[in-house]
């Protein structure tokens, strides 16, 4: 029908231009192009939409259109679809299960109707935000009747978006993100609707970032443009092997290499750290992260042995800690074993405190000047003692076994005490011993098997943090240099 239409008028042309000189021509063409002009005439009459006649160049056109963003569609009157019907075919296809597309549907349905951001509010429920926005219920209804939508659909908070496509009241297409990484997809196909999903398009950057310390880790962090969720991170990665409240001096040095997720050209949040180092008292440290022989991500060192050792460095959590450090000022409790064969954390009353390490709970309760106190025992004839507890946790009952970091109490000024703080003693068959200098044994190494894979992994992030490190060292000339 549309070629039909677009050759007549050509074919008039042609006749009128080139007539043939005898008359029986002049009677053929007639014969043949009467009929044409007269058949297109009622067609034309016939159709209603002048849009329809575009032809292939002009949906094409309107489909690379689609692709940008385009504020105001609702100027853009409803156009069919120039491929409807491959559309249906993958969504029956998707509808099925398993299958996400990695372009959603909805890149081609855009185009059909006006997209509408919902907002949900305090106190909503999808109907009133459907009603609010003269929305059409039986489609509502439609839609949460499909079991994937009724999923993605059924909770809905306060300043969560629902993107709706529609014509009037009818909902031609709805979107809502699941999390950061998938979105929901509804489509309306005829009188009904298909649910999908889709994954989002994340892009991960690969960010590497240095500093010195100068006054706290986190100002220090922070100058060098790191976020502090990520230098929260490191100082997990290497907990078992630096006290960072007690241990961190100015002149500490750390690299960070870690993600950025980004979505269209926006930065989302970051990611994973990949691999870190942190140099102290001018002992490197460095960590990576690898999925192991059983597929988990875990942090290892360069030689492979996993980060993760029997004991915490410091049996508190640093960022509760943080805001009243500083390596330039002396704590106010501070040290020593030489005083009393324990290491004393000045820390905010309720401060929480962890488990050091896997053990159980043998005593818990008063004892003495030490205060509220909780002593677990570990393999090995290892012991750990807590004191000056404001209170205990409750499942830290006595008997009870603990797993390395679980919280067991919380920082107080019980028994003799001079400010709230956490004293803490480490000993090996009953003798007292240093828990921030005493020797680890190391985790068990790599599976020899992976250690040719664990080497391919880092070697990259290997360079990324020399050329940081060294990046550091020519910052620190210059600033010698310069005073
Ligand atoms: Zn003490």
């Amino acid at each position: 029908m549309r070629d039909y239409k677009h050759t007549t008028p050509t074919a008039t042309k042609i006749s009128g231009d080139k007539l043939p000189s005898t008359a029986r021509f002049r009677w053929l063409i007639a014969g043949i192009v009467l009929p044409i002009t007269i058949l297109s005439l009622v067609l034309l009459i016939k159709s209603p939409t002048p849009v329809n006649d575009a032809g292939p160049a002009k949906a094409e056109a309107i489909a690379a259109k689609s692709q940008e963003p385009s504020p105001n569609r609702v100027s853009r009157k409803a156009v069919s679809l120039p491929n409807k019907a491959g559309t249906t075919n993958n969504l029956t296809e998707t509808k099925s299960g398993t299958s996400k597309p990695s372009t959603p549907a909805a890149t081609q349905i855009e185009d059909n109707g006006t997209k509408l951001v919902l907002k949900v509010r305090s106190g909503d429920n999808l109907d009133q935000l459907f009603r609010r926005n003269n929305l059409s219920i039986n489609d509502l209804h439609k839609i949460t009747g499909l079991s994937l939508a009724k999923q993605y659909l059924r909770v809905i908070r306060p300043g969560d978006s629902i993107e709706v496509w529609h014509k009037g009241e009818t909902i031609v297409a709805l979107h809502r993100e699941i999390d950061l990484y998938e979105s929901l997809a509804v489509t309306r196909v005829n009188d009904a609707f298909i649910a999908e999903t889709y994954k989002n398009a994340i892009e991960t950057r690969i960010v590497e970032k240095a500093g010195t310390i100068k006054d706290s880790l986190f100002l220090s962090a922070s100058d060098t443009g790191i976020p502090n969720n990520v230098i929260m991170n490191m100082t997990g990665m290497f907990a078992w092997d630096v006290d960072f409240i007690l241990d961190v001096r100015r002149g500490d040095q750390f690299v960070v290499v870690y993600e950025e997720l980004w979505r269209d050209g926006e930065y989302i949040k970051n990611g994973k750290i990949l691999a870190a180092e942190f140099v102290t008292q001018n002992k490197s440290h460095r960590a990576f992260l690898y999925a192991g022989p059983n597929g988990k991500e875990s942090y290892y060192t360069a030689d492979g042995h996993s980060v993760r050792k029997a004991f915490l460095r410091a049996p508190l959590a640093f960022s509760r800690v943080s805001s009243n450090f500083n390596p330039n000022r002396r704590h106010p409790v501070l040290n020593t074993l030489r005083a009393h064969k324990g290491v004393d954390y000045a820390a905010a009353r309720g401060t929480p405190i962890k488990a050091a390490g896997d053990g159980k709970v043998i005593f818990r309760g008063t004892k003495g000047g030490y205060g509220n106190t909780i002593i677990l025992s570990h393999g090995g004839n290892i012991s750990t003692l807590y004191a000056h507890m404001q209170k205990f946790d409750k499942k830290a009952k006595n008997g009870s076994r603990v797993t390395q970091g679980q919280v067991i109490g919380y920082v107080g000024t019980s028994g003799l005490s001079t400010g709230p703080h956490l004293h803490y003693e480490y000993r090996k068959n009953g003798t007292h011993q240093n828990p921030r200098t005493v020797k680890l044994p190391q985790a068990e190494p790599l599976d020899p098997a992976f250690k040719a894979d664990f080497d391919r992994n880092i070697a990259d992030l290997t360079l990324r943090l020399n050329s940081q490190r060294q990046l550091l060292a020519s910052l620190s000339e210059k600033t010698e240099q310069l005073q």
